[in-house]
This record gives C-alpha cells, structure tokens and sequence, in this order.
C-alpha cells in the first residue's frame, strides 16, 4: 500500500530538508506540504513533441526570471523563468538523444529538442558550472511556486512593467 509521508513546514517558508535517509527503507512517497498544500518531492517536465522528457528532485535551488538580452533573444519571448537545480538533481529520463546543444557565449549554452525546438535547459559554465537551468515552462507536474528573483531587469524588454512583488538583482 503507498503511504506518504508529509512534513510540514511554516507559513512562507523554503522546502524543508529532505527525507531520503529517513525514508529510504520504505517504500513511501515523499510529499512536502507548500503553503498549506501537498508537493510532490520532484517535478517533471517535457518537450512540446515529447521526445525530451526530465525529472528533477526538489528541493531546487532558486526560481529565477531573468531579463537579460540573450534570453530574450534565445527564448524569443519577453524574458526567461529557470527553474534552477543541482546537475546531481536532474535527469534527462527519456530522449536525451534527441537534444541538440547551442553554445551561445563562451560560458554560455542552451539545450533542445531537435525535433520541437522547446528549451529543454541551458548551464552558465562560468557562474554556476554544477547547475542546470531548466525551463519553466515546460514542467508538466503541479508546481506554482512563485519567482524567487528576477535578474538583469536593466536589460528588460523597454515594453514591460517589471512585476514588483518579485525581489530584484542585477548582478
Ligand atoms: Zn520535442
Ligand atoms: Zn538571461
């Protein structure tokens, strides 16, 4: 029989600290309760075609929307969200094969589907070399966290009004 295991966290609070050792002789499901309800222990997500299709182990590092011309230029829309995580976090569970990689700047690549085009996750290899940068959009599991921050916001798309209520940092 399954059986969850829920830890409960304050009001507003982060994802608490995991619970592998603690579970891992059972057989239960991880959840986390988020501002009063239930969250899974990963989130998953997927290419428009569905060939590319990756898990990733919560909890991730930062939500982050970020503003900076490249973004805009590589996603083609107003700004980009990331979902950020430890490599070690992430898998790519179906069609890694099928993805084709950019290098966009010397630090700098992105990665896709070959035969859809969706973002599937991009790596600053200067900064933050053992992250992965996964695209928000495409997660298909129940996750509505909100941006943690929003990046580079002097480098905005002049038509839009930054959402105040996400803190800023332009590094
Ligand atoms: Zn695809
Ligand atoms: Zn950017």
């Amino acid at each position: 029989m399954e059986r969850f295991i829920i830890e409960i966290l304050p009001e507003g609070s982060e994802y608490g600290p995991r619970l592998e050792e603690a579970l891992a002789t059972d057989d239960a499901s991880r959840c986390y309760v988020y501002k009063g309800k239930i969250m899974s222990s990963s989130i998953t997500g997927r290419c428009h075609c569905g060939l590319v299709q990756w898990i990733a182990e919560l909890p991730k590092k930062v939500i982050l929307n970020c503003h900076c011309n490249l973004c805009r230029q590589l996603s083609g829309a107003d700004y980009s969200s990331w979902v950020i995580f430890p490599e070690k976090q992430v898998e790519i569970c179906q069609g890694s094969e099928d993805i084709s990689h950019y290098q966009a700047t010397d630090n700098y690549s992105i990665s896709f589907c070959s035969k859809c085009g969706s973002t599937v996750n991009a790596v600053n290899e200067e900064k933050f070399p053992n992250d992965i940068y996964l695209a928000r959009g495409n997660i298909t599991s129940d996750f509505d966290m909100p941006a943690d921050l929003q990046v580079y916001t002097v480098d905005k798309a002049s038509w839009l009004e930054i959402n105040d209520a996400i803190p800023v940092f332009n590094p």
